[in-house]
């Protein structure tokens, strides 16, 4: 049985961004509720790490003094002038809201927690949910993100003198990790996402692929909206594990978005549970024998989210969780199962031109990025 860890407090889930804001910390209670409801943390193997805040000095290794200063002083429900210039505002994608400061310390804390925990050995993997905010940018708050807590990690591990494979399957580009690294070979960034032709933040083509010595160690598989499990799998297959072996990391942080899921209010891609468990599935095998830091990420439909986040947390620490949902999840997730009941149909065409896209640029990555490596 793998040794597993789920970093999680409350804390982490009681913060309101805005009213009506898409993203919402309560699916962090829902999908840490539901894994204790089915059962998950009742081996010895699997256990609820509380996290602490990180420091100040940890969030400078990646975010600029100024911007620091910003988001405290915005915290306290200071009137700044100047807050868009760091990506604030009051109706904007970040908004401004008392006590931000400490909510985004504490979940950058979770992430270098579940770091600290998979590099000690005493786990195969730590899974930190309120992570993965691949936006953020040293000097701004961006797409929902204020500290980029997967940009701090890979930080703290390349302090250690630690080569680091980083798999963004987020259905948005992960620009914010892949700026922090883009002169960089000791850091592979790999992101799969809905093409920036149709999705936020527009970036993320294959020819962006690092400059200098991290030339070919930034990779970008884009897909077009509507792609669904069979074909983003085989795009995922002929991509990731050949890069990810070819490179031998040291460690592998994944950024885990769930808004690739076919019932996400913001995005276009069609997975469905069962499909992003076979990623999950994959992921594990390709991390196998290698310390693996997981992030949360993106996530909008909160009933699919604590499902498919349950499921991977179910692979990660091999435990076979019953599609029974118990009663007292039932009201809320509004599903009678924990795996998706309803797959959804697409029309044959739109299917072909999903698998053309993919294949276009599976063949573009193969083209541009391989020879960097094999
Ligand atoms: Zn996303």
């Amino acid at each position: 049985m793998a040794r597993a860890a789920f970093i999680y407090s409350e804390e982490l889930s009681k913060h309101v961004l805005r009213d009506g804001h898409p993203m919402r910390p309560i699916r962090l209670k829902w999908t840490h509720d539901l894994l204790d409801a089915l059962g998950a943390f009742s081996s010895r193997y699997s256990n609820v790490i509380k996290p602490s805040g990180a420091t100040d000095e940890e969030i400078l290794s990646s975010h600029t003094c100024d911007y620091l200063n910003m988001v405290k002083s915005l915290s306290l429900g200071a009137a700044v002038e100047n807050a868009t210039v760091f990506g604030f505002s009051t109706a904007g994608d970040n908004p401004i809201y008392e006590g931000m400061y400490e909510a985004a310390l504490l979940s950058t804390g979770a992430s270098l927690m579940a770091a600290d925990l998979a590099l000690s050995g005493n786990v195969d993997v730590a899974f930190s949910i309120s992570g993965g905010l691949h936006h953020a940018m040293p000097a701004s708050a961006s797409g929902f993100c204020i500290f980029n807590d997967p940009a701090i990690v890979i930080n703290t591990l390349l302090n250690k003198g630690l080569r680091v494979a980083y798999l963004d399957i987020d259905a948005h580009h992960g620009d914010g990790v892949q700026h922090s690294f883009y002169d960089n070979d000791s850091v592979l960034t790999i992101s799969l996402h809905e093409s920036g032709q149709s999705l936020f933040p527009g970036t993320g083509s294959v020819d962006e692929k690092g400059i200098g010595s991290g030339e070919g160690y930034s990779v970008n598989l884009p897909l077009a909206p509507y792609t669904g499990d069979e074909v983003y799998n085989w795009a995922f297959e002929n991509v990731v594990p050949p890069l990810i072996n070819a490179f031998a990391p040291d460690c592998v942080v994944t950024q885990m978005g769930i808004d690739t899921h076919h019932g996400d209010p913001l995005t276009h891609l069609y997975l469905t549970s069962e499909g992003f468990v076979s990623i999950i599935q994959s992921i594990k095998t390709i991390a196998q024998g290698l310390p693996w830091i997981a992030l949360g990420g993106g996530g909008y439909n909160l009933s699919a989210v604590a499902r498919c986040w349950s499921l991977a947390y179910g692979v990660m620490s091999d435990q076979c969780l019953s599609d029974h949902l118990p009663e007292s999840q039932k009201d809320h997730l509004g599903i009678e199962k924990l795996r998706d009941v309803f797959t959804p149909e697409l029309p044959v065409k739109v299917v072909e031109a999903t698998r053309q896209f993919a294949e276009i640029s599976v063949e573009a990555v193969k083209k541009t990025i391989f020879p960097y490596h094999m």
